[in-house]
């Protein structure tokens, strides 16, 4: 395995990252999950204008055009010999010193890992998760706006730590006036009556890419999809309810806080909408 380190590739173990830098210091730095199927790297557009726009944002300047990044993905994905896996793109604000003013950074780190990806078993997208919902609270509006996916994850964190604490895989957080949000790495979707929902991005969720694609799939295969804020009631009334994201792609939710969830497991919808993402992964890439 070789990783792309500021335009090199170095081993796993040589890819080391200096303890001034501010994405370690002050989680001063952006990020990127994408998926590689049959060798092709999903969405790649969405994942790279969803960078770019998060850099602009906190003025943070990568090193590399938009040409370059595809490059560079493309170049460590055959460096590597990856058909299927992940990519974890890290762009942070480099080595400064121990003052948070990125002034003292002179120039962005841009790091490049594509991985084999450990996801739910196949029976879990038949079955569905069991999740709950969990105290932590998504506060909007903030500097941590939630269209920025930046490297501070630490609402996620202790969304996961109480998703581990429940013995669950992914869990719901709320907003602070009680809206559902999104899990700890997900976007949640209900169905009530055939009426696809999910939160807007303002109530508190990454716009996701895997989000935008279901949401795309919904208009062309005719499902009404509303995009409106809805509490834990709408949820635990739901006939069928699913996370969707990169690495987990469409995945059902049988039971929210001890509540079953339409017939307990996945839905027709949802597992119609999982097939059209699957057949769609394999025709929408960059070679
Ligand atoms: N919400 C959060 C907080 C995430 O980290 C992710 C994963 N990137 C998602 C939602 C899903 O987004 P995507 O479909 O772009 O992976």
């Amino acid at each position: 395995q070789v990783i792309y380190l500021n335009g090199e590739f170095v081993t796993k173990e040589n890819a080391k990252v200096s303890v001034y830098d501010h994405g370690f210091l002050y989680g001063d730095g952006i990020f990127e999950g994408i998926r590689i199927y049959n060798g092709n790297i999903f969405k790649c557009k969405e994942h790279l204008n969803r960078l770019y726009d998060s850099a602009k944002s906190i003025m943070l300047d990568i090193p590399l055009s938009y040409e370059e990044m595809e490059a560079a993905l493309v170049e460590t994905i055959q460096r590597n010999d990856m058909q299927d896996g992940y990519i974890r793109l890290v762009v942070s604000r480099g080595p400064g010193n121990l003052g948070l003013d990125p002034k003292r950074c002179p120039s962005a780190w841009v790091i490049i890992i594509v991985e084999q990806l450990a996801i739910y078993p196949e029976e879990a997208y038949k079955n569905g998760l069991i999740s709950v919902s969990v105290s932590q609270r998504r506060n909007i509006p903030d500097a941590l706006n939630p269209k920025i996916k930046s490297l501070n994850y630490l609402n996620n964190i202790l969304v996961k730590i109480q998703a581990n604490l429940a013995g669950v895989g992914e869990a719901i957080m709320l907003n602070s006036q009680g809206y559902v949000a999104e899990g700890s790495s997900d976007n949640i979707f209900i169905i009530k009556n055939d009426v696809v929902y999910t939160p807007p991005c303002y109530v508190g969720a990454l716009e996701g890419i895997t989000r935008a694609a279901i949401m795309e799939l919904c208009d062309k295969l005719g499902y009404t999809l509303k995009e409106i804020p809805f509490t834990l009631h709408d949820v635990y009334v739901a006939d069928e309810v699913f996370f969707t994201g990169t690495a987990a792609e469409v995945i059902a939710v049988r039971e929210v806080d001890g509540r079953t969830i339409g017939t307990g497991k996945a839905g027709p919808i949802t597992t119609h909408l999982l097939e059209e993402f699957r057949k769609l992964v394999d025709i929408d890439g960059v070679q």
